[in-house]
């Protein structure tokens, strides 16, 4: 088995098009990446969306990875995922507007980056349930390396975390924790 690497979270949302399609998708792109090994999925969540009225709701969810890339090498690849699943960064696309995928870097090891392109952790993480609740399930003990506050006690103190909603699991989504990765693919 490959040594090294970092442990990094990805949150995975979607809510254009066919939203458990894309979930599979995204597990089916990462494992064919051989810098990448996805250790572990959350389960899936439906959420009602934030951003500008009359979007569909949300699929939310987060993995853990491990990572062989640099941090902005892993945004660059994340970014073609998303632009490979439909994901459109036109200029006039708005703001927190409706999109086919969105693949955030939430954590990288326990490292605090502060680039044009890039911040991690991810600034507005710890104030969205649909993002505290797939983590609190992924990463309970992880500790928030800004705030120095395990993943579950942030999720237990944000008022919305009951909006966030169990889904089923889609096809092609990873069931539960595997040694060596959840699906045995990957580099
Ligand atoms: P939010 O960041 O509030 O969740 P968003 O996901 O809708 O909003 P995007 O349009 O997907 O935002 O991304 C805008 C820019 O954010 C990207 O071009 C990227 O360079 C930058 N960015 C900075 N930090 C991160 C990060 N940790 N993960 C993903 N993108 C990031
Ligand atoms: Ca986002
Ligand atoms: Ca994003």
């Amino acid at each position: 088995m490959r040594v090294g690497g970092e442990i990094v979270y990805v949150a995975v949302g979607a809510n254009l098009g066919d939203r458990e399609a894309t979930f599979a998708s995204v597990i089916r792109s990462l494992d064919r990446e051989a810098d990448l090994l996805v250790l572990a999925a959350s389960p899936v969540f439906e959420t009602a969306p934030v951003g500008p009225l009359g979007q569909g709701a949300y699929l939310n969810a987060a993995l853990e990875l491990r990572s062989w890339l640099a941090p902005l090498d892993l945004l660059r690849r994340l970014q073609q995922i998303e632009g490979r699943l439909g994901r459109d960064r036109s200029p006039d696309a708005p703001r927190w507007g409706p999109r086919t995928i969105d693949l955030d870097l939430l954590f990288y090891g326990d490292r605090c980056i502060d680039l044009p392109d890039l911040v991690v952790p991810h600034p507005r993480a710890h104030e969205r349930a649909f993002v505290m609740r797939p983590m609190a399930e992924l990463a309970p003990g992880f500790r928030h390396p800004v705030m120095g506050i395990p993943i579950v006690e942030i999720a237990r103190g944000r008022p919305d975390v009951d909006d966030v909603q169990l889904w089923p699991r889609p096809p092609g989504w990873p069931g539960n924790r595997k040694e060596g990765g959840v699906s045995g693919g990957g580099g």
